[in-house]
């Protein structure tokens, strides 16, 4: 079945005792065993280890991944930590993506390496650069892409290729495009990680993450660490994502129509000065982002001529688009990520991986593209 009806029909049916079309919320701590030598005969013992609800959320996004299972967590930096926590030891040595979500580089730098883990933050969109940072003790590839924010892209077939050379696993965070239009496990990668808080919601109402997995291994030694963590996602969450997963197709379509016209507008006004859209001829890796994904997401980004005042002024002033963190919801947002999500990646470091202090950060939702444009037009000209 082609995407659109497994999105919706993926891994739930109407509730056996009641006929509800909709999975319950199993809201219970605990389950009554039928007796000791039957203990988890029906899978379940204590909502830490697993939930039916939640466990309704992984069977879809396993089905809509093309994975053979995945654990969901309370978040999506539960989600990144777990995989880290599965893969490496002290001493051992991760690559990642030189531009990735502030959270996980935070993750990294400030909690793994007291743990003497170690990192090296290379620049994934090359793979000779990836190659390159592999150590004797690297025993995991950690990309994101498009990366947030400057939707750098990575070749996820060819950093597979080389994660696969060396026998590490190489994990994806497809947060932006979501499987709808990138599929990371079809490419070669072997985990995928989600900030389900982002499109899978859609709706900003929750936070939430997952890892899907390539095998069964994979998927026990990231739910392990959910159980030992006790970082699962909770049933109520789960019960909501699952609602946000059945429009992803026609949300993710919508918004990404949204966001090229967005772009394309930009890019013609005078008092822009640069815009970066995967679906824009002018995006520097277009022809990987047509290749390995079938369409360009939601997301774009923008500088003010006049720089980082120019786009305060733009952010603090414009309408419809609400100044917030997040994205991937219906309602389109505005960030600066120098001072919101990216605030504790030093300022050097950002210089160096194209985090401008101008950057303006879009995520396109689903309100009528003109008024968008409008609502911009009017804040770009007062400007
Ligand atoms: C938001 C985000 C995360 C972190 O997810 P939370 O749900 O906020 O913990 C990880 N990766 C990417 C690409 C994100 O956008």
């Amino acid at each position: 079945m082609r995407f659109s009806t497994r999105q919706i029909h993926a891994g739930v049916e109407p509730d056996p005792l009641t006929g509800s079309i909709l999975t319950p919320i199993y809201q219970t701590t605990t389950y009554v065993q039928d007796s000791v030598d039957e203990y988890l005969a029906k899978g379940y013992s204590y909502s830490r280890s697993a939930n039916p609800t939640v466990r309704a959320l992984e069977r879809k996004l396993t089905n809509l991944e093309g994975g053979n299972d995945c654990t969901c967590f309370a978040t999506g930096m539960a989600a990144i930590n777990a995989v880290l926590l599965a893969f490496l030891n002290a001493g051992e040595h991760a690559v990642v993506s030189d531009v990735a979500y502030g959270g996980t580089h935070r993750l990294c730098t400030q909690v793994f390496t007291r743990f003497g883990v170690e990192f090296t933050f290379a620049d994934t969109s090359d793979p000779a650069a990836v190659r390159s940072s592999i150590r004797a003790n690297t025993r995991l590839i950690l990309t994101e892409t498009p990366a947030n924010p400057t939707l750098k892209l990575t070749d996820i077939a060819a950093i597979s290729a080389i994660a696969k050379e060396h026998n590490i696993p190489h994990a994806v965070d497809n947060t932006f495009l979501t499987p709808y239009f990138q599929r990371p496990l079809e490419l070669g990668a072997d985990l995928v990680v989600h900030s389900t808080t982002k499109y899978f919601d859609g709706h900003n109402a929750t936070v939430g993450g997952a890892v899907v997995s390539r095998t069964a291994e994979l998927d026990e030694a990231t739910r392990f660490i959910q159980n030992s963590t006790g970082t699962i996602m909770s049933p109520q969450v789960a019960w909501l994502t699952l609602q946000g997963c059945k429009t992803l197709s026609v949300r993710m379509e919508k918004q990404s129509a949204n966001a090229a016209a967005i772009a394309e507008f930009l890019e013609g006004h005078p008092k822009v000065e640069r815009v970066c859209y995967p679906g824009l001829e002018s995006f520097p890796q277009h022809e990987l982002a047509s290749s390995q994904a079938s369409g360009y997401g939601a997301m774009v980004w923008f500088e003010v001529v006049g720089g980082l005042a120019a786009g305060k002024a733009l952010m603090d002033s414009v309408e419809i688009w609400a100044l917030a963190e997040n994205l991937g919801a219906v309602e389109s947002l505005i960030t600066h990520p120098v001072t919101m999500t990216h605030a504790d990646v030093d300022e050097a470091e950002r210089r160096r991986v194209g985090i401008s202090d101008g950057l303006v950060r879009l995520s396109v939702g689903l309100e009528d593209a003109d008024d968008l444009i409008a609502a911009l037009a009017v804040a770009l000209d007062a400007g």
